[in-house]
C-alpha cells in the first residue's frame, strides 16, 4: 500500500552509512523487484502483524499453565477464546484481501512507479524520520479517536468494531472496520511521503509501529515492554490501551502519552503488586 516517491532526496556529497548502506545495496541488487513492488509494504505490515501476534495468542491459549507470563495478565478473568481470536484474525485478513490490496492496485494506476534511491539513509536519519512519522500519526489518530468516541454515530458505524472486546488480545489489534483501516492506512502511507522519508525508514517504521500496536493490545503488562523501557511514561503501551478498552473515555493516543496528559484524558492502570 505504501508507495515510494520518485522524488526522494539523496544528497550527493555525504558518506555512506557503514551499517545500512551494505544492507541497502544488497536489497537493491538482489531483491529489487520485491522491495520496489507497491505490494511490498502491505505484505511486510501484515506478516509483521501475524508474527508479532502469534506468540501472544499461544500464551493466551495456555493461560495460567504458563504462570511466568500469566502473572502479568492485566485482566486475568477475561481470557480470549480461540473463537474470538479466529474472528479477529479473519476480519483483518478479509479487510486486507478485499480492501487494502485492491486499494494498492488502484494506487498503481494513478501514482508513479516506485523507484529506489542509490544511497541508504544514515542510522540517525532512519531513527528521526521514523520518530517524526510516529509522532505525526499519533497526533492524527488521537484527534480521530477522540472524535469517534464523542460522536455516537461515528462510534457506532466506524469505531465500535474495535471495541467488541473489553479485554484486548494480540489478534484484536487489527479488528477494525473498513473505514478505520482505510483511514489508518492512508495516514501510514501519506505521512512518510509528506515527511520525505527514505524507503528504508518507511519499512522500519512500518514494522516498528506494528510492534507498538500489537504491544498495546497484548493484554500483558510485561516489565520489558517498550513503555517500561522508555523513561518518564512517554509511551502508553498495554497498560494505557487496555484501560482504554475498559474505560473508553480515556487514553486516546495510540503510542505516546503526551496528548492524553495535555487534554486530561490519561488514566493510569492500577497495577497489582506482583511476586
Ligand atoms: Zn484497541
Ligand atoms: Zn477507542
Amino acid at each position: 500500500m505504501l508507495n515510494i516517491s520518485e522524488t526522494l532526496p539523496s544528497p550527493p556529497f555525504r558518506s555512506a552509512d557503514p551499517l545500512l548502506q551494505p544492507l541497502w545495496d544488497h536489497l537493491c541488487l538482489h531483491h529489487r523487484s520485491l522491495v520496489s513492488s507497491p505490494f511490498f509494504v502491505v505484505v511486510l505490515a501484515f506478516s509483521s502483524y501475524f508474527f508479532f501476534s502469534l506468540p501472544f495468542a499461544v500464551l493466551d491459549l495456555l493461560g495460567d499453565r504458563v504462570p511466568f507470563f500469566h502473572k502479568y495478565k492485566i485482566q486475568p478473568d477475561r481470557q480470549p477464546t480461540l473463537g474470538m481470536m479466529v474472528k479477529s484474525f479473519m476480519t483483518a485478513l478479509f479487510n486486507h484481501m478485499f480492501f487494502v490490496l485492491p486499494a494498492v492496485v488502484v494506487g498503481t494506476l494513478f501514482l508513479p512507479a516506485p523507484t529506489l534511491p542509490k544511497q541508504a539513509p544514515h542510522l540517525y536519519e532512519l531513527l528521526t524520520e521514523s520518530l517524526a512519522s510516529l509522532l505525526l500519526f499519533d497526533t492524527q489518530y488521537f484527534i480521530w479517536h477522540y472524535m469517534h468516541h464523542k460522536n455516537t454515530q461515528l462510534y457506532r458505524w466506524v469505531h465500535a468494531v474495535h471495541h467488541e472486546f473489553m479485554a484486548p488480545f494480540s489478534w484484536s489489534t487489527e479488528q477494525l472496520s473498513i473505514p478505520e483501516l482505510m483511514t489508518v492506512g492512508f495516514w501510514s502511507n501519506m505521512d512518510p511521503l509528506l515527511l520525505q522519508c527514505h524507503p528504508m525508514s518507511i519499512w522500519f517504521m512500518t514494522v516498528f509501529s506494528l510492534w507498538m500496536s500489537v504491544e498495546d493490545h497484548i493484554g500483558y503488562d510485561l516489565p520489558w515492554a517498550l513503555n517500561r523501557l522508555v523513561p518518564f511514561g512517554l509511551l502508553g503501551g498495554a497498560p494505557a490501551h487496555d484501560m482504554h478498552h475498559q474505560k473508553p473515555s480515556s487514553n486516546y493516543a495510540p503510542f505516546f502519552s503526551h496528548w492524553d496528559r495535555i487534554f486530561g484524558t490519561a488514566v493510569t492502570l492500577k497495577t497489582k503488586t506482583r511476586k
